[in-house]
């Protein structure tokens, strides 16, 4: 079987595997697809490690021998857990693998079983006919990564470094995958950075009482004063220098000026990506959670809300500043979670192999950097020094809302973009 006939069969096999991580060690865990994954190395004579923090939380991690041991090594990671899925909502099982109208439909289509399929059909082809990569290539499989990686990568870059030791560059998900310009050409967005993540928990604090009374300071009055200001803010524009080189990009390709205080309108040359890319012109912070009451005839004395925001990197003692005054000097506002903003420097000689590999299986295509919304388990290797890409290459239909596949109803990937990103790794794996 070919590499990239063998990459739509593991991605089909994967996705039939339940590894709902909901969060709470609940799920069944990612044993069942970690086993799998040993098996599939272990076939061609690469043994895994296997870490365990928690029972069933599994991440395996490999070491793939290149041709030049002198040179320092690529992390190449993807995670196998999935966020948890409704099955009387979709028109396919989400964990059914189906293959259906040139699509692979379920859980984890896009987030990111591919990509583990992909990286392992490669592997397995290369290891079967002799070919190893240019370079040392370690193989992570990791638990945990859609809870922030508390179980996966965070816990393996805070309690087992040594095991990434050598990795110089990184590559994983949610980049290089095509959007298809107005002018018909095909550009590949590659991550190269991501926005930070802040969670605040307001408090409002007022006087608790009877409701039928007169009371001027009632803490959900207040709460949603406050809740209302920040959820309807909007933030400045600032370009991180992915931004800056995406829209730079795409206004050449169109032939119009790039207008940075205001590029927004060149959006609607990358639909349907713009919910995702459009995100990044500015910091965000979205009301999430409110926690106030116990009583309707009750005024309580304090309420509280989350709010989740995301701030451009470089930018984030600014976006705190602004926050805090938004919020007023009455309301307690803490900080409950924080992860760290990146981002890599794109002029690299690893962006050249990705450039070139993409090339070779869509000739005349454009490659450019851009900033993710989202966090990946980028964040956690990043704090290793380790430079890291989203690149999990996918050539997509210029129509397929790509942004609304992740943790979306129906999620899925067309079966044709998954042959031509093994291909892309296949030379990629030559060349980096
Ligand atoms: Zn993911």
């Amino acid at each position: 079987m070919s590499a990239d006939d063998e990459a739509v069969e593991l991605c089909h096999r994967l996705m039939r595997m339940d590894t709902s991580n909901y969060g709470d060690d609940s799920g069944p865990g990612e044993r069942v697809a970690a086993e799998y994954i040993a098996e599939l190395l272990d076939e061609v004579g690469l043994a895994v490690e296997v870490i365990e923090p928690s029972p069933g939380r599994t991440t395996l991690i490999t070491r793939w021998e290149g041709v030049d041991p002198d040179r320092s090594a690529l992390l190449v990671h993807a995670h196998t857990d999935v966020v948890p899925a409704e099955p009387a909502l979709w028109s396919h099982h989400p964990f059914g693998g189906e293959i259906a109208d040139g699509y692979l439909w379920g859980r984890g289509a896009v987030d990111m079983k591919y990509f583990a399929a992909q990286v392992l059909s490669v592997v397995r082809a290369r290891r079967r006919s002799g070919r190893p990569p240019a370079r040392d290539v370690v193989l992570a499989f990791l638990a945990d990564e859609e809870n922030a990686g508390r179980l996966g990568a965070r816990w393996l870059v805070d309690k087992r470094p040594e095991l990434f030791e050598g990795c110089t560059e990184a590559i994983g998900e949610v980049g290089g995958y095509s959007a298809t310009l107005p002018t018909g050409r095909r550009l590949y967005l590659v991550e190269s950075a991501e926005k930070g993540v802040i969670w605040f928990r307001l408090t409002t604090a007022g006087v608790a009482g009877h409701a039928s009374m007169l009371n001027p300071r009632n803490s959900i009055t207040e709460l949603s004063e406050v809740v209302n200001r920040i959820g309807r803010h909007e933030f400045p524009i600032r370009l991180a220098p992915s931004t800056r080189m995406l829209f730079e990009a795409v206004a050449a390709e169109l032939g119009e000026v790039f207008d940075p205080r205001d590029p927004a309108p060149l959006l609607k040359a990358i639909a349907p990506l713009e919910r995702m890319v459009g995100a990044v012109l500015r910091d965000i912070a979205s009301p999430t959670r409110l926690n106030a009451g116990y009583k309707t005839n009750v005024i309580p004395s304090t309420a509280g809300a989350e709010i989740d925001c995301r701030f451009i990197p470089g930018f984030e003692e600014q976006f705190v500043a602004e926050l805090r005054e938004l919020a007023g000097p009455d309301v307690q506002c803490e900080m409950i979670y924080r992860d760290n903003a990146l981002e890599t420097p794109f002029d690299v000689p690893l962006t050249s192999a990705m450039e070139a590999s993409l090339a070779a299986e869509d000739p005349g295509c454009g490659v450019v950097p851009y900033l993710l919304p989202a966090g990946t388990d980028a964040k956690h290797f990043s704090r290793l020094g380790i430079a890291c890409f989203g690149f999990a290459p996918l050539q997509l239909p210029g129509d397929f809302d790509f942004p609304a596949a992740f943790h979306g109803v129906d999620e899925r990937v067309p079966v044709e973009s998954v042959r031509f990103g093994a291909r892309v790794l296949d030379t990629f794996f030559d060349l980096c």
